[in-house]
């Protein structure tokens, strides 16, 4: 799945007389996000560090990962040849910044999301040279998907649509929205998945008004509103859904219901190539403003998602993207009246040559 990824990056970042971030050149990247590592490399285990060069590139990690690396990591840089996998045997910094690979090396990338305490250390270690935060680098490449991850992620979310069907005649009154959640969990693993890509969200009644609600001990009763929202992850590339539930009769979640679905299916048609993923969250947005609820629907409408459950791009007020073929995010608008319900729709779409495919399958009929 490696497809000369560390050779793009190099021509990337390392390009003559292109300038890296903010115009700010760098000779040597130090990549410490695990997830931008296995996109990289291929690697799977939780601890590596990988500095590329514009021709080389090194991997360290520990000697837990000694064969798995070896099995694993490709390292297809401009100069094959002289990269290499380094297996730390005492301090994994001191042994990095300490290691050849730095000679000549006068301005350091490093990502945006290292933790401080190493910042300080490199900064201590590299003295002299110029540390450069890098944001986004490498989070750009993923915004487009590859045929392979296109494959993955329409499976984890195969596998969460699956297990959606499979427990939804679990969601009645008495019901516990943590044992719902239990259930869901439960099941992914036996159906695939690797895991949950998120904590899973069933947030009943009032509690369906705040749209990061994680399930609780609340038990779900007739006329509420059950907001679900899940995913499951396979082969690491996440997935992430959700499906609003109206328990019996409920004339004001109706209404609201058919406003998102309204909202959520109308910003969908209008994604193709080269449309502004600000217009489609506007889009979305004007429906539910000219029904009346434009200040209750108050966060984005979408994000991009594969190896972390957020990624770029993003669809909002203030978003600069534009839909490219190869991208898949969400599209989720949502209405939360405080103290009283909440509703969500949200599927996963891909960006194709002409248009647009919804890969989330699950019905968004309100009542089960
Ligand atoms: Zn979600
Ligand atoms: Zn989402």
């Amino acid at each position: 799945m490696n497809n000369n990824k560390i050779t793009a990056l190099q021509k990337n970042i390392f390009a003559k007389g292109e300038s890296a971030s903010g115009g700010k050149e760098v000779d040597l990247f130090l990549i410490t996000g695990i997830n931008n590592i296995f996109y990289l490399t291929g690697f799977t285990g939780s601890s590596a560090v990988l500095l590329v060069t514009k021709k080389d590139a090194v991997f360290f990690t520990d000697f837990r990962y000694k064969e798995q690396s070896a099995r694993e990591v490709t390292l297809d840089c401009r100069k094959a040849s002289s990269a290499k996998i380094v297996i730390v045997k005492n301090s994994l910094w001191t042994e990095i910044t300490s290691h050849s690979i730095f000679k000549g090396v006068k301005k350091v990338g490093f990502e945006y999301s290292i933790d401080y305490s190493t910042y300080e250390y490199l900064k201590t270690k590299l003295k002299g040279r110029k540390l450069t935060p890098l944001r986004n680098k490498i989070e750009d490449f993923r915004i487009i998907k590859n045929d392979y991850e296109i494959a993955t992620i329409t499976k984890a979310v195969e596998i969460a649509d699956t297990v959606f069907s499979s427990i939804t005649h679990l969601i009645k009154p008495g019901i516990s929205e943590e044992e719902i959640a239990v259930e869901f969990e439960y099941q992914i693993r036996k159906n695939g998945g690797s895991g949950i890509s998120f904590q899973t969200i069933v947030a009943s009644g009032p509690n369906a008004a705040l749209p990061h609600a994680i399930a609780g001990s609340r038990k779900i009763k007739t006329g509420d509103t059950v907001v679900f929202d899940c995913g499951a992850i396979y082969k690491r590339y996440c997935s992430d859904m959700t499906r609003t539930l109206i328990i019996g009769k409920n004339p004001l979640a109706e209404k609201v219901y058919k406003i998102v679905l309204e909202a959520q299916e109308t910003a969908i048609k209008a994604i193709k190539p080269g449309v502004s993923l600000k217009k489609i969250d506007t889009i979305a947005r004007n429906i539910i403003t000219k029904a009346g609820y434009g200040k209750y629907f108050g966060h984005s409408l979408g994000h991009g998602i594969g190896l972390d459950v957020h990624e770029p791009p993003k669809s909002s007020p203030k978003s600069e993207d534009y839909a490219k073929p190869g991208m898949i995010f969400s599209v989720e608008p949502g209405i939360y009246l405080p103290g009283k319900l909440g509703v969500r729709i949200e599927d996963l779409v891909l960006v194709t040559d002409k248009g647009v495919k919804i890969l989330t399958k699950s019905n968004k009929c309100a009542h089960l």
